[in-house]
Order: C-alpha cells, then sequence, then structure tokens
C-alpha cells in the first residue's frame, strides 16, 4: 500500500532526522516507516523500542546512541558520527523519540550536518506531548478549558514556572517526574490551586501505559505510594479530568 505513494527517495551519503513518537508503531509517520526499510545505517534513542526497530531491513545496521541515565554517547559524537556514516555514503536514519524538534536536539543536529555539507532531511513525529496524552485520552486544548498550551522541560531548574502558569491553563511537562515535588510547589506558589488536576503518564501510548491522577496538592504523595518509572508525560490542567466524562458517556 505504501509503495503505491511517491515517498521521496532515500539517496545514499543523506541523513534523515526523523522522528518515531511516542512509542507505538502504529504512531509512526509513512515517511519514518518508509525510512526505516530503506536505510543502512540506524542511529537510535534509548526510547525506540524494538518493535519500531523491527520494521528496520534486516541488513541495516541498529546503532544506540541513547543518552539514558547520563552515560552519553555526547551531543557532539553523535553529529560526528552521522557525519562519517553519511560520509561513507551511507543513508542514515537518526530516530529519534517523539517529534526531533521537541527537546530533542534535532535543530542541533541538523546544524551539524549543514556546517559539513552532509544533505539532510527533517522529518517530524508526534510528539509524546501530544500524541502520549491523546493515547491516555487526555486532550492538550478543549475549547471550554484554553486557549493556549505551554509544554515545558521539567529537567531545567530555571524555568520560570510563575511566568508559565499565568501563560497558560494547561501545562505539559516532558522530563518532569524526578522534580514534580518542586514543580508543584512552584505552581502552587504561583497562584495555581492544590485541587488544580495532574496527570502522570508513563510510557504512554505502549502497552505498558500508566496513568496516575491526582492534583498538584497531592502528587508528590500520590507518586510515593504509586512509584512510576520514565518516560513520564505529565500534564497539568483543567483537560486532565475530561477522559472521565467519555466513560460516563456525557
Ligand atoms: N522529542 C521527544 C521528547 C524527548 S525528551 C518528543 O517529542 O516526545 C524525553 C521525554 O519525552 C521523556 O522524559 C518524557 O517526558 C517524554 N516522553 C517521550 N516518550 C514518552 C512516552 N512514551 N511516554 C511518556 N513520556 C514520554
Amino acid at each position: 500500500m505504501i509503495e503505491s505513494l511517491s515517498l521521496p527517495e532515500f539517496p545514499a551519503g543523506h541523513v534523515w532526522l526523523c522522528g518515531a513518537g511516542p512509542g507505538d508503531p502504529g504512531l509512526l509517520t509513512l515517511h519514518a516507516l518508509h525510512a526505516l526499510r530503506h536505510a543502512d545505517v540506524i542511529v537510535h534513542d534509548a526510547l525506540i523500542g524494538s518493535d519500531i526497530l523491527g520494521l528496520a531491513d534486516s541488513n541495516a545496521t541498529l546503532i544506540y546512541a541513547g543518552k539514558r541515565g547520563g552515560q552519553s554517547a555526547s551531543q557532539g559524537g553523535i553529529s560526528a558520527q552521522l557525519v562519517t556514516l553519511a560520509k561513507a555514503d551511507k543513508r542514515v536514519l537518526r530516530l529519534k523519540g517523539g517529534d526531533p524538534f521537541m527537546f530533542g536536539r534535532g535543530f542541533e543536529e541538523a546544524e551539524a550536518l549543514a556546517k559539513c555539507g552532509i544533505p539532510f532531511r527533517v522529518i517530524s513525529g508526534i510528539s509524546a506531548g501530544i500524541g502520549g496524552l491523546a493515547a491516555a485520552g487526555i486532550p492538550v486544548t478543549h475549547r471550554d478549558v484554553n486557549t493556549a498550551v505551554s509544554f515545558v522541560t521539567g529537567h531545567d531548574a530555571d524555568t520560570d514556572w510563575a511566568a508559565i502558569s499565568a501563560a497558560t491553563p494547561v501545562i505539559v511537562i516532558y522530563m518532569g517526574l524526578k522534580r514534580i515535588a518542586q514543580i508543584a510547589a512552584a505552581l502552587i506558589a504561583a497562584g495555581r490551586s492544590m485541587e488544580e488536576p495532574v496527570a502522570v503518564v508513563t510510557n504512554a501510548s505502549l502497552p505498558s501505559q500508566k496513568i496516575l491522577e491526582s492534583t498538584l496538592g497531592a502528587v508528590e504523595t500520590d507518586l510515593a505510594k504509586t512509584p512510576m518509572s520514565p518516560p513520564a508525560i505529565i500534564c497539568v490542567g483543567g483537560t486532565v479530568p475530561l477522559p472521565r466524562s467519555l466513560l460516563r458517556g456525557e
């Protein structure tokens, strides 16, 4: 079926910087699937599961370039490797979780490739903050709730939570599980209610997906009772309880 589409050719010596979505292989784009089938080398992150890598051509070389737990694969090292592989005339697929330009350092890799004159293509993927939450039934916007949404990294100690809190009713936090207690406290200090709904979704879109529904005031204790491990996407705001209305048939 995909063969009937005129998808772009993946030439030797080119790098495709491609998002793989939040995990469910069904959420890959057709470009990503096409690239998986045609790549000679796939340089992938920790979040790319075996179901997705299993779609690669059986002769393709898989290279793990994950940065989990701080054991990197430095960013410079990954970019240099992409350049070397492309210069060796390989079709290089750089496969990243979610979207390569959403907290994915995709642009840094694109810049490194451009600097070395390596031709490349960027292919968007479904970001965890949209597709992962949708897999849990949570919309990031709803006409009755919000006209704007913030996507924030929870990783950065310098984030101005008061400004974000004032800017948007719904806040989607990537990489926030470790610092959830500080983040919730900062949002409450900025004037958000202790009762404000929070959802923590781990392994979103995968069979192992787990959802914890809580509030800003209770999320730390709830997570202590029910520990969850990354990757976790966190949503704060009035869209979090909406999936329950589906169950009630409202
Ligand atoms: N580029 C990615 C984000 C990379 S940062 C994207 O667009 O989705 C890594 C963070 O993404 C994780 O710490 C987590 O917050 C989130 N994430 C990625 N995949 C996820 C998944 N399946 N379930 C929950 N969170 C996920």
